[in-house]
């Protein structure tokens, strides 16, 4: 079933419609009754008028613990495509797994992106905190820095936010590194969408996901206590 989905925000008059999956008839009924929009994003988002891509976060500063930082590509709000309601996304640089087809090369070498401050990253995450129901850590491949993401993931979860995580890793293979940092970021992981992309799956793939193969996963770990 085709799905078109509606986020009304009344205090801010506004509506965010993801309607990807709807035919073009459809879509200009849309249009008519609401008016032209502006476009949020898509699978893969624009980035805004001429900014660098990490603009409104700041590098690491000299004093700061190189623990206390991550390799990111950029963050963007707003998302209605990359885990369910609207998402702040964190998009971290580097991926070892290089999947065929990858729709983000550009975020695949760290040097793409910028070894940048956490604790600026939650704070430009909590400046959006009233236009978004969670955060989303994508990338590149989070779990290729998995000591950072975990700082990332508790100072994230400190202050409730819903988290989904993209992997191209499956979770047995990341549960198999047998790593503290990574069962951490597993245990407060409310989604994760695990597995590589695979091109010849890429069509109708289910919500949120860029190919068939990737699963959904709601809280992974509690999830294999049971
Ligand atoms: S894991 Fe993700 S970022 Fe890495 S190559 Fe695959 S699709 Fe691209």
């Amino acid at each position: 079933m085709r799905e078109i989905v509606f986020i009304i925000e009344p205090d801010a008059g506004r509506v965010t419609i993801e309607s990807s999956q709807a035919d073009a008839r459809i879509a200009k009924e849309i249009n008519k009754d609401l008016g032209t929009g502006s476009v949020v994003n898509c699978a893969r988002p624009k980035l805004e008028h001429g900014k660098s891509p990490i603009e409104s976060v700041g590098e690491k500063s000299e004093t700061e613990s190189p623990d206390e930082s991550i390799y990111l590509y950029r963050i963007y709000h707003r998302s209605t495509v990359d885990g369910p309601g609207r998402r702040s996304v964190v998009q971290v640089a580097g991926c070892s797994i290089r999947c065929a087809g990858c729709y983000v090369p550009e975020t695949h070498e760290r040097t793409n992106g910028k070894l940048t401050s956490i604790s600026d990253i939650v704070e430009e995450v909590d400046k959006k905190s009233g236009e978004h129901d969670g955060v989303s850590i994508l990338g590149g491949e989070p779990f290729d820095q998995p000591e950072s993401l975990q700082i990332l993931i508790e100072k994230l979860k400190a202050k409730n936010y819903h988290l989904v995580i993209y992997s191209g890793y499956t979770l047995e293979s990341l549960l198999a590194r047998e790593s503290e940092s990574v069962k951490r970021i597993l245990a407060k992981t409310d989604l994760l969408i695990d597995g590589a992309f695979m091109r010849e799956l890429a069509g109708r793939a289910g919500e949120y996901r860029g190919s068939s193969n990737q699963r959904l996963i709601l809280h992974p770990i509690s999830r294999r206590k049971k």
